[in-house]
């Protein structure tokens, strides 16, 4: 049942009042939490994977990687590492303040809230919550209504592990989202589109709450003249085909230099067929489209495209099969618009300059593959190119890693998740020094007269 306005502004109040208490400040407190999250997720790993296959089909193999063991992966990398990111932390002095004593220490924001999108639900939302109790937040988790049994297991399951007042769930969609985002969080942390992300940085700007956006975008894949093919097409369609390519990283579409134009479409078919030589059963080896909308809207984009390979569209289903097309030009709405779709445009080009004009006319993406041996290469793209993260000679794989950020830039997203940037991400840094009482030499007091002789020997 979707909250009313009254009830969210209590329930934000309650965790103001929550927050203030200090509760959640101890070290002891937040690996407690991260373990109750651990115990949430292992002990009802087989009640999500059911929401998952009811929201979009996805094979328990896919949802289980995905959906569970890299959350409970996160949680173990914050567990082992939390005491070392959340102690003070000493820097060097400057000369001006000498003598003195200089530390950062990490304090968490406050009350934060969670909106996440629907593609990865299990994922999306609990990724974030895994900083908010690391870095000793409250947290209001705002799934995607377009994911509803995912959405309705988190509501059941978060109150059996979680206080209400500290972490909770607020089912619904853009209108409780609209009243979610009029409340004054210390901080918001939303995934979802580059337009909604407009939307909700400017709730956050009304209260100047601190904002990460995690967005979307067409994340080009680079298949190099001196390319493994046979490597970089497998590793090029799995990322596409994971998901049926509902994936905020996945290679929206790929640049392939124009000698290997021709094998990159003859071998696809080969690889797809390596993959699924009994065809795309969703639940079983694929994933359906999420819903009708979403289904007419990726059909509706390959209008006037050229098909190389596969084009077929499951209605009854809501199935689409991966598919190869060229015959766009960066006009048509295929190129313009995140396909978040099993469709895979192909484009080419054939000199390194007609590839970094292709690269830098397109806005930041979230992920860029290059396949390539060449360090040249490589060393310009990963200068020049603007671009959230990504891998070299692989798709996705990046995000799997708690070690790097994971995050956008510009129009793919501002500030970055996973491992100690998602604690870094719910916590500010307060810089302190402390100085002693003596000695307090009367250089820097007024009346200067003419101290400025000697500023000018000890401090320049
Ligand atoms: P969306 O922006 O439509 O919705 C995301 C959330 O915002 C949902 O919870 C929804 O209820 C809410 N929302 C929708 N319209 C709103 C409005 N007008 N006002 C206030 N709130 C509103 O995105 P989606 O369709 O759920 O997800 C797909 C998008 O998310 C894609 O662009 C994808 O690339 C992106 N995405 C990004 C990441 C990432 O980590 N960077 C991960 C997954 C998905």
């Amino acid at each position: 049942m979707q909250p009313t306005v009254s009830e969210i502004n209590s329930l934000f109040e309650s965790h103001r009042v929550y927050f203030r208490t200090g509760a959640t400040l101890p070290l002891g407190f937040r690996l407690e939490r991260l373990q109750s999250l651990r115990a949430m997720v292992s002990t009802n790993e087989s009640i999500l994977c059911k929401a998952l296959d009811a929201d979009m089909q996805k094979p328990v193999t896919e949802a289980y990687v995905t959906e569970i063991v890299t959350v409970l992966h996160e949680i173990d990398f914050h567990i082992k590492h939390l005491k070392k990111w959340i102690a003070p932390q000493k820097v060097g002095g400057s000369l001006l303040n000498f003598p003195s004593r200089n530390l950062v220490l990490h304090r968490p924001f406050g009350v934060s809230l969670v909106i996440s999108a629907w593609n990865y639900p299990v994922n999306l939302l609990l990724m974030p919550l895994i900083g908010a109790i690391s870095a000793g937040c409250t947290a209001i988790l705002k799934p995607s209504e377009i994911a509803p049994a995912t959405s309705k297991v988190m509501a059941d399951l978060i109150p059996q592990y979680f206080d209400p007042n500290y972490v909770s769930v607020v089912e619904g969609g853009v209108d409780v989202n609209t009243h979610l985002l009029e409340m004054p969080f210390d901080k918001m942390f939303f995934t979802g589109s580059t337009q909604v992300g407009k939307i909700v940085m400017s709730a956050a700007a009304r209260h100047l709450s601190n904002v990460t956006l995690e967005l979307g975008g067409k994340s080009p894949a680079i298949v190099h003249r001196d390319a493994d093919l046979s490597v970089a097409l497998r590793r090029i369609w799995w990322g596409k085909c994971l998901n049926a390519g509902q994936i905020c990283v996945a290679p929206d579409y790929v640049l392939v230099h124009n000698t290997l134009k021709e094998a990159f479409v003859e071998k696809s078919a080969e690889v797809l067929d390596e993959f699924y030589p009994k065809g795309y059963t969703p639940g079983k080896n694929y994933t359906r489209i999420i819903n009708q909308k979403h289904f007419d809207r990726i059909r509706g984009l390959t209008g006037g495209c050229n098909v190389l390979h596969g084009g077929i569209f499951r209605k009854d289903e809501l199935v689409i099969e991966p598919t190869l097309i060229d015959g766009v030009d960066w006009n048509h709405p295929i190129l313009q618009e995140e396909i978040f779709g099993p469709i895979l445009p192909i484009l080419t080009y054939s000199t390194d300059e007609d590839l970094f004009k292709a690269l830098h006319n397109a806005p930041n993406p979230l992920a860029l593959y290059l396949f390539s041996s060449d360090k040249h290469l490589e060393k310009r793209i990963l200068h020049e190119v603007p671009f959230g993260g990504g891998c070299i000679n692989d798709t996705i794989g990046h995000l799997a890693n708690s070690n790097l950020p994971f995050g956008g830039v510009g129009s793919s997203g501002s500030g970055n998740y996973h491992g100690f940037n998602s604690f870094a991400a719910f916590s500010y840094s307060k810089g302190v020094m402390n100085k002693p009482l003596r000695p307090d030499p009367s250089l820097r007091y007024p009346p200067y007269g003419r101290k400025i002789h000697w500023i000018k020997r000890f401090l320049k």
